[in-house]
This record gives C-alpha cells, sequence and structure tokens, in this order.
C-alpha cells in the first residue's frame, strides 16, 4: 500500500467566495482509496494572485479572496494553499491564517524574487510548494528549493508541471520526465508532486499522466477540481469536477512505494521502477526522431523547391562524424551509433525522395 500520497485539490481560481465553498464543500467529504491509504486531501487549492501570459485576462481576486479562503480553512477543516509571487503576499497569507503556499513556475525562473519569498517565509509554519521553473532547468528548480530550504526547512515540497516550449504537441506542456526524476534522484527528501491539470491543459490526458506519476513513485498529485468547470474564469479545459475528481483517485493504480508492503521482491519492485524510467526515454526518443524528421520534411521542401539534389554527401560524413564522437564522449559503441545513424539516414532519404517526387 502506498503510504499517504499527498494530494491537493481544488480550483485554479477563487472567483467568488460561493465557488470556492461549493468546491470545499464538496472535496471535505472525499476519501482516498484504501490502497491509496484511506486519507482526505492534504490540501485545498485556490489561486488569488494569478500570473496570467497575458495582460485583460482573469488575474485573480486578490486581497478580497483571503477572508474567503480563511473560512474555509475554518469552516470546512480543510488546509488551504495558495500561490504566492511576492514577500507581501507571504505576509498577506500570514495574516490570514491559511496553511500552505505554493511558488508558481514563472515565479521559480526567477531567483530574485524566490530569495525574497524565502526570507518572508522564515519563522511561519506554511507548507511551502515549489513548482519546477517554466525552463527545463534542473538546477534553477534545484537552486528555488534550496534557497526555500535555507530559511524553512520544514515542510518544503516540489511540484512537477511541465516545461513550457514551443512544440505544437497534444498536452500544454511538455512533461520531460526525467527532468522531475533527476531531481528526486538529486533532492531524495523532498517530496515530490506531479500536477497533470497543468501538464495537459485538458483533462482527457489528466489519467494517463497522473497514473504515469504514480508509476514513478511520485508522492503526491495536484489537481484542478471547480464546482463547473465549463464556467471557470481560467484553465477551463482542465479542471476536473468533483464527481470526475472522485473517480479518477478510485480508478488510479496507487503503487506500492516500499517492498515491505507486500510480498514482491525488492528485485522485482527495482527492475519495475527502473523499466518505468527506461519507458519515459524511449518516449522522449521516439519524439525526438519525430522532431528530427519533420525537420528534414522541411529541407525535403527547400530541396525541392531549389531544384536541390537529396544527397548531400558532406554533410552526411559531418553528421555521421559529429555524432561518432558524441557517443564515444558518452561512452557508447562507435559501431553501433553507427548503425543507428545509417538507419536515420536511410529514412530521411526515403522521406525527402517521396517530397520531391510528390506533386
Ligand atoms: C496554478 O497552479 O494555478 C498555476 C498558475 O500553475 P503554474 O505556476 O504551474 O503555471
Ligand atoms: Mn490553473
Amino acid at each position: 500500500m502506498m503510504k499517504h500520497p499527498i494530494i491537493i485539490a481544488g480550483p485554479c481560481s477563487a472567483e467568488t467566495e460561493e465557488q470556492v465553498r461549493t468546491a470545499a464543500k464538496e472535496l471535505k467529504d472525499f476519501r482516498l482509496p484504501v490502497s491509496a491509504g484511506g486519507e482526505g486531501i492534504s490540501f485545498f487549492r485556490s489561486g488569488i494572485w494569478k500570473p496570467r501570459t497575458r495582460p485583460g485576462t482573469f488575474e485573480g481576486v486578490g486581497e478580497t479572496g483571503l477572508p474567503w479562503l480563511s473560512r474555509v480553512q475554518e469552516d470546512f477543516g480543510l488546509s488551504v494553499c495558495t500561490e504566492v509571487a511576492s514577500a507581501r503576499h507571504v505576509e498577506l497569507v500570514v495574516e490570514a491564517g491559511l496553511d500552505a503556499v505554493w511558488i508558481g513556475t514563472r515565479t521559480t525562473a526567477n531567483p530574485f524574487l524566490v530569495e525574497e519569498i524565502a526570507k518572508a517565509l522564515q519563522g511561519t509554519s506554511l507548507h511551502v510548494f515549489v513548482k519546477n521553473p517554466i525552463n527545463p532547468d534542473l538546477g534553477l528548480w534545484i537552486g528555488a528549493v534550496q534557497r526555500v530550504l535555507r530559511y524553512c526547512p520544514e515542510h518544503v515540497y516540489a511540484i512537477h508541471r511541465g516545461f513550457s516550449d514551443y512544440h505544437i504537441g497534444q498536452l500544454r506542456n511538455a512533461p520531460l520526465w526525467r527532468v522531475p526524476i533527476d531531481f528526486k534522484v538529486q533532492m531524495p527528501e523532498i517530496p515530490l508532486l506531479c500536477d497533470p491539470s497543468h501538464l495537459s491543459g485538458n483533462t482527457v490526458y489528466i489519467p494517463e499522466l497522473a497514473q504515469r506519476a504514480l508509476d514513478l513513485n511520485f508522492d503526491g498529485l495536484m489537481l484542478e477540481v471547480h464546482p463547473s468547470p465549463s464556467q471557470a474564469l481560467c484553465d477551463a479545459g482542465q479542471q476536473l469536477n468533483p464527481a470526475t475528481f472522485n473517480d479518477l483517485m478510485h480508478s488510479l493504480m496507487w503503487r506500492r512505494s516500499t517492498p515491505s508492503d507486500d510480498s514482491l521482491s525488492e528485485e522485482k519492485i527495482l527492475i519495475d521502477a527502473i523499466r518505468t524510467r527506461i519507458d519515459v526515454l524511449d518516449d522522449d526518443l521516439v519524439d525526438l526522431l519525430a522532431q528530427r524528421m519533420s525537420l528534414v520534411d522541411q529541407i525535403g521542401e527547400v530541396k525541392k523547391r531549389g531544384g536541390i539534389g537529396i544527397i548531400q554527401i558532406e554533410r552526411w560524413n559531418t553528421v555521421s562524424s559529429r555524432t561518432k564522437n558524441l557517443a564515444i564522449e558518452k561512452g557508447l559503441d562507435d559501431t553501433f551509433i553507427s548503425e543507428v545513424y545509417r538507419a536515420i539516414h536511410q529514412q530521411s532519404i526515403k522521406r525527402q525522395e517521396k517530397i520531391i517526387r510528390d506533386e
């Protein structure tokens, strides 16, 4: 049985007091399945200061929402968590008596802000969740966590919410699972949660992302749950309603985090964990190959327009020797990498031939 996963649930943003209270009322009696420890949610989330990409969109209700959140905490016995992006926000949250804060992805990317927030957290008993920075920079994420730890070493957690990029994938943010895996390897004492809502941008993908996080031994999940998602003032497409949240929590496979919990051998558990990491890398490999081929296609179009031949032997020789040297540096066998690249080259030629022939 997995030990007490940390579940944060609640709307993206506080919109009205009634909306926040409805969400809280629906979530206060929720219980995880027995296989996941049978507890309720650990924190109720709701943002009041919203870091929106574009101006002119809903930027949160601001301080007005603080008493709503305090009352949710008092009336429903839920620990409330909200986003802070400055020292002033921390002071206001402390005055309001809330239990927890998260540092958003855009703030984590800014060491000045993280430092001032961390200082403001000193002496408080707040639980602090640090989302990954918006760019896949592991050092920046770890640095932000370390800054917080210097001033308030208790109750610090990390949240993987994916990385902004310019891809045209189905997900709102690129998961790049190897980044949170490396985080876990370097910061094993910091509980790591996954936020499939912001990763996906669309509830359709939430179950598979949440399951993957559990398979990778994440310590919990942050999920956006709104009483009526289609009417949400932001992030409407990615918010679950309380019933679908409940269904999801009961359909996930809550994996064992320690071998002592059942009869599975330690080796089997280790192998499973390593295989899951291999699957993650395979996802990346296939994704990178697809991206590489799409660039090859673009060159094919240019060659077609310019009446240029497909095989440019000089370029191929450069690619071939460059990758061979890179492979040797990484301790890979050079004939192995040559075979891989021969296959890639053949496929590139095939695709370009097709482009040049097609009208
Ligand atoms: C949020 O959780 O509401 C949020 C703004 O997330 P992120 O910082 O991950 O974009
Ligand atoms: Mn949101």
